[in-house]
């Protein structure tokens, strides 16, 4: 079968080889795989970014599939061929003496790993999966819009969890990637009034997919005024909720000094850099700084919902590339040339 694999631990490292399909040990299922997202992560790892020394040196990337029950292994009790499913990417084999686990935030606990850099992912035309990490595609939903549930459902962690938000409430985006584009769909399937801010940079692909699904934007950068300010002329008593997906500090340095006082920061994307920041200032607002890291098993159901309700336009927001383009995919994805590439690995 063919694969999209990482072959050292070195920059864009990786390209498409032939491998046999695996086959399916204990616990396992054997799934055909429709579609595989290429993920920020995915990203980081393939230009072999400082954070991400532990992926493995060979490795298939993919944890944002949809795929079909193939085979199953021995023990598999809950899965049959033909079954559709979608992967929890993030796994810790559940353990009731981790307080994680009873806490229902299995993805914080020390013993998580990510199939797709620890153990070979779905950029491939097949790929085995644990049962205990599949879940059911609900029927009637496609297996295209199914690929998206793994980064929908960090988008309902963030905007569901760790986020305060309701009706009517206004709420700032800073970062129009694909997580800082389905938080902005999470938060308005809630009654919040949204704004995406993105630069100059993201205003071709980004920031027009943002607006063709119905968002206001701001382009923030060299030319236009501070964010704050254009955040406070939209929204004049201050915003409810900073999300901060952009990776950005100055972003956060800017952006939060709309949130209104009692209001939220929380920070989804990841950091190349440390932040210096004034906490003072945060304080004397009394503005609760939190984050918001990846997502359970239960975000993933209440994602499944929302794409079964049409919240997501996969046809804006996705670009489908065949698995053998995998590596332009990649290219494009940096380049902020496309919003959320697909590999049709069927
Ligand atoms: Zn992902």
């Amino acid at each position: 079968m063919k694969a999209f694999r990482r072959y050292a631990r070195e920059e864009r490292a990786a390209r498409l080889e032939v491998v046999d399909i695996p086959k399916p040990k204990t616990g396992e299922v054997l799934l055909k795989v429709s579609y595989c997202g290429i993920c920020g992560s995915d990203l980081h790892a393939w230009l072999n970014h400082k954070g991400y020394e532990s992926v493995l040196p060979e490795v298939t990337f993919g944890h944002e599939f949809s795929a079909t029950v193939v085979e199953t292994g021995s023990g598999v009790s809950n899965w049959k061929t033909d079954d559709q499913a979608v992967m929890i990417a993030l796994q810790t084999h559940h353990d009731e003496n981790d307080p994680y686990c009873r806490m229902r935030l299995p993805q914080l606990s020390s013993r998580r790993r990510v199939q797709g850099l620890h153990l070979d992912g779905g950029m491939a035309e097949y790929v085995c999966v644990e049962e205990e990490f599949l879940l059911p595609i609900p029927q009637g939903l496609d297996l295209e819009l199914a690929a998206l549930t793994e980064p929908l459902s960090v988008a309902e962690h963030c905007i569901g969890n760790r986020t305060p938000i309701g009706p009517d409430d206004k709420v700032i985006i800073s970062g129009p990637g694909i997580i800082g584009l389905l938080c902005a769909i999470s938060a308005r399937s809630r009654g919040a009034e949204v704004i995406i801010s993105g630069t100059e940079r993201d205003e071709a692909t980004r920031l027009t997919a943002a607006r063709t699904i119905g968002f206001e934007t701001l382009v923030v950068g060299p030319g236009h005024p501070p964010l704050h300010e254009q955040i406070t002329a939209y929204f004049p008593d201050g915003a409810d909720a900073l999300v901060e997906a952009s990776g950005s500090a100055h972003a956060l340095a800017d952006a939060w000094q709309s949130v209104h006082a009692n209001g939220t920061v929380t920070a989804v994307a990841l950091y190349s850099r440390t932040i210096d920041f004034d906490l003072t200032q945060f304080l004397r607002k009394q503005i609760d700084l939190r984050t918001s890291y990846a997502s359970s098993k239960e975000d993933y159901l209440r994602a499944f919902k929302l794409l079964q309700d049409g919240a997501v336009d996969a046809s804006v927001l996705t670009q489908n590339y065949s698995l053998a383009d995998a590596e332009q995919g990649f290219i494009d994805s940096e380049n902020l040339e496309a919003t959320k590439v697909l590999l049709d690995c069927s």
